[in-house]
């Protein structure tokens, strides 16, 4: 049995105890934080749609015409007009033929990942993919070679190894955590070589990159090559839930096979009308989208100028590597006292020795804004003794330890050792 009191001690001498903060108000890109006034710099609320008028007027009109609830799962009999009317939307959107909704990015991670792998099987996965993907790795039982961040070599070596078992690649394209692209164009045409089909996960992508907000796989010219792409309507669409992007036979297999659609109640009326609104707002409002990523090149142009580095950061989401788990929390806290709110990350979420600082841009920050937070944290990072350098050419603002030999181990553990595919042994094996 779990020693449910030791393991939160344990998990607090490692400084990884978490705690939930509370937000008065709606979400902007100013909060109330605990009765605090406080600049918004960890949210995924990337446009600032979450609080947008006519998002609120859609949901409100949602729920006096269509109720709240859609009281049961799609399949039995809670598929509402708006839900058909959101999927064409998408599907328009991402230019795909079919798009199906889901509860939430977890779930359609979770679930669909488990439709397209078996055991006996073999699933490549990026070292760095979101929880979803891992834990939906795990349900399908299939052999996991996870393969080195962005790494398309030991991607190719391991799909050699797999001797024909390999069946998916699935990537992030933005990668959550790193705010880094994943290298879609080489695994598209790796995949199709291979005959393995993907799952690219846009969670990040959808609203902030790529032509009108289209994603990472529009942006590479890959909407027909990648077989299921995932969007989340949680994040820059401001709303909630997610979707699958793909072709009609693949709607149909995830209808009759994604568990996760199956078994769990159909998205509320007023959550799917607001994500249409905000695909209205995309579409009459394009440079929302421009604006982030310009806001994004400022924040990190102003950390760079404090001597903070934001690794292969290239969007909205910019990380401060700080590496000691309590030493990232210490500079949060710090940061949090001067008035910016931007949450430590800490493992299992990210690797070992990487916790961070994960500054998320949005498209509502005012320039001087950011400015002013880069400046707030690098006063936070020196107060607690992190050492930052002025200059943008010197040492890395911390020098965090790189991930350790065989992380892709801890960052997907196996149910047992013994069906992951050769993950320990392939650093080794590549080196010879
Ligand atoms: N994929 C990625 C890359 C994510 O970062 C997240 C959420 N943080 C999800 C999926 C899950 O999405 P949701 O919050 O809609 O469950």
């Amino acid at each position: 049995m779990v020693e449910i009191e030791a393991r939160l001690d344990e998990l607090s001498s490692l400084g990884l105890r978490r705690r939930t903060r509370l937000v008065s108000g709606p979400q902007g890109a100013h909060v109330l934080l605990d009765g605090r006034p406080v600049l918004l710099l960890c949210s995924n609320n990337y446009l600032g749609l979450a609080d947008h008028p006519r998002l609120r007027e859609a949901a409100a009109d949602a729920a006096m015409r269509w109720g709240v609830g859609a009281g049961a799962s799609r399949l039995v009999s809670g598929t509402m007009t708006i839900h058909r009317r959101l999927e064409q939307r998408l599907a328009d959107f991402k230019h795909r033929e079919r798009a199906l909704l889901f509860g939430s990015g977890y779930l359609a991670n979770t679930g669909i990942v488990a439709a397209l792998a078996r055991p006996g099987d073999v699933v490549f996965s990026d070292a760095l993919n979101h929880a979803s993907i891992v834990d939906g790795c795990r349900l399908s039982r299939a052999e996991v070679f996870v393969y080195d961040h962005c790494d398309v070599e030991h991607l190719r070596w391991g799909i050699e190894r797999a001797e024909g078992r390999g069946t998916l690649i699935v990537t992030d394209s933005v990668f959550s955590m790193d705010g880094d692209i994943a290298p879609l164009a080489e695994i598209a045409e790796l995949a199709a070589r291979s005959g393995l089909r993907t799952v690219v996960d846009e969670a990040h992508g959808t609203g902030t990159v790529g032509p009108g907000g289209r994603g990472a796989v529009a942006a590479a010219g890959l909407e027909d090559e990648i077989d299921v792409i995932v969007g989340t309507l949680g994040k820059a669409l401001g709303s909630y839930g997610a979707f699958a992007a793909c072709d009609e036979p693949m709607a149909r297999y995830l209808t009759n096979t994604a568990r996760t659609f199956i078994f769990s109640t159909a998205l509320p009326p007023p959550v799917v009308a607001a994500a249409l609104a905000a695909l209205d707002l995309l579409a009459s409002e394009p440079r929302r989208v421009q604006r982030l990523a310009t806001n994004a090149d400022t924040l990190r142009d102003a950390l760079a100028a404090e001597g903070l580095q934001a690794g292969d950061s290239t969007t909205q989401i910019v990380p401060i590597v700080i590496g000691d788990a309590a030493q990232a929390v210490a500079v949060s806290e710090a940061a949090l006292e001067r008035g910016v709110f931007a949450q430590a990350i800490r493992p299992p979420t990210v690797p070992e020795h990487t916790s961070r600082l994960r500054l998320a841009v949005m498209a509502t920050h005012r320039e001087r804004e950011l400015r002013e937070a880069a400046r707030t944290i690098a006063a936070a990072a020196r107060a607690v003794g992190v050492d930052a350098s002025p200059d943008p050419r010197a040492a890395p603002f911390v020098t965090a330890p790189a991930v350790p030999e065989g992380h892709a181990a801890t960052v997907i553990p196996a149910p047992t050792r013994a069906t992951v595919f050769d993950v320990d042994a392939a650093p080794a094996r590549r080196a010879a």
